[in-house]
C-alpha cells in the first residue's frame, strides 16, 4: 500500500503558505508536517490502494485500470475532496460546519484524524458499496471510497444525459462522504478487524443510527433548504426518514433500514 499525503493544488498562488499563516494563527498543531491548506486543519490523509497489492480474498478486481481509476479521481473527485469539503470550503454551509464538527469530535475522541483510503477494488461484501469506513487496530478513522463503484456511478449518470452531471456526482461524493463519517462519530466499527462482516441486526441497528444523523444533518438541508435532488437510494431514505416522522426511535424507520439491509446479507 502506497502512502502519499495530499498535495497542494497547483495552479493556486500559493494556497499552502497562505493557509499555512491562518492555521499557525489559530494555534494548532499542524500533524507530521502536511503544512497544506484546509488539509492540515482538518487533518486528513489520503491513501490509494494498489490493486495488484490489494487483497483479492477480500476484494473483487475492478474493471478499470489503476491509471483509470487516478484519473477518474483527480478529474471528478479531487476538487470536491480536497479542495471543498477537507478545506472547509465546501460552498453549502450547514454541510461545511458540519464535516468541521465531526472532525473535531473524532480528533478530540480518537486523538487521531482521518484516513482517507481510495480503494481499486470492489467491495467483496456487495459490488454496490459505494463506500465504508472504520478503525484501524491503533483507532485511527478510516473512510474508504470504493473508486470502481464510484466510477460505475458516473458512468450510469453519464448514460443517461443528466444535464447537470457534475453537480449530480458531487451530490454523491458529498452524502457518501457524510454518511460515513456519521458512522465515524457514532464510533461504529471501532474494535472491529477489517473485513469484518457484521450481522443483520448489528447492521441494521449501526445503519438505522447513522442514516437518522444523515437523514438530520445533510439530507435535510440538502433537500428542504437548497431543493437539491439526492442520488436514487438516498431519496429513497430521506422520504422513509420524513415517512417515519424523522424519528430515529421509530420502528417503521428501523423496519425500513433493516429491509433495505436483508439484501445484504
Ligand atoms: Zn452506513
Amino acid at each position: 500500500m502506497k502512502e502519499s499525503f495530499l498535495k497542494p493544488g497547483k495552479n493556486k498562488k500559493h494556497p499552502e503558505k497562505q493557509s499555512r499563516r491562518d492555521f499557525l494563527k489559530s494555534g494548532v498543531k499542524i500533524i507530521g508536517g502536511i503544512g497544506i491548506g484546509g488539509l492540515a486543519f482538518f487533518g486528513v490523509k489520503k491513501l490509494w490502494e494498489d490493486q495488484s497489492k490489494a487483497n483479492l480474498k477480500d476484494r473483487i478486481t475492478s474493471p478499470y485500470t489503476d491509471a483509470e481509476m487516478h484519473l477518474f479521481y483527480d478529474a471528478h473527485m479531487k476538487k470536491i475532496i480536497e479542495d471543498e469539503l477537507s478545506a472547509g470550503k465546501y460552498n453549502i454551509p450547514e454541510i461545511r460546519d458540519r464535516y468541521a464538527e465531526i472532525m473535531k469530535i473524532i480528533a478530540d475522541k480518537h486523538g487521531a484524524h482521518l484516513k482517507l483510503k481510495m480503494c481499486t477494488t470492489y467491495n467483496k461484501a456487495s459490488k454496490d458499496i459505494i463506500a465504508g469506513s472504520g478503525f484501524t487496530p491503533e483507532n485511527v478513522p478510516v473512510v474508504e471510497f470504493i473508486i470502481p463503484k464510484v466510477m460505475d456511478e458516473y458512468k450510469e449518470l453519464a448514460q443517461k444525459n443528466e444535464p447537470n452531471l457534475e453537480e449530480r456526482f458531487q451530490i454523491l461524493v458529498v452524502t457518501s462522504f457524510m454518511h460515513e463519517l456519521d458512522h465515524l462519530k457514532l464510533g461504529h466499527g471501532l474494535g472491529k478487524v477489517r473485513g469484518y462482516i457484521s450481522s443483520l441486526d448489528e447492521l441494521s441497528k449501526d445503519e438505522a443510527e447513522a442514516w437518522a444523523e444523515t437523514c438530520r444533518y445533510t439530507f435535510t438541508p440538502l433537500v428542504e433548504k437548497y431543493h437539491i435532488q439526492l442520488p436514487g437510494t438516498k431519496n429513497e431514505f430521506f422520504n422513509n426518514w420524513v415517512k417515519c416522522g424523522k424519528d430515529a426511535s421509530s420502528l417503521e424507520w428501523k423496519n425500513f433500514i433493516r429491509e433495505f439491509y436483508k439484501a445484504t446479507r
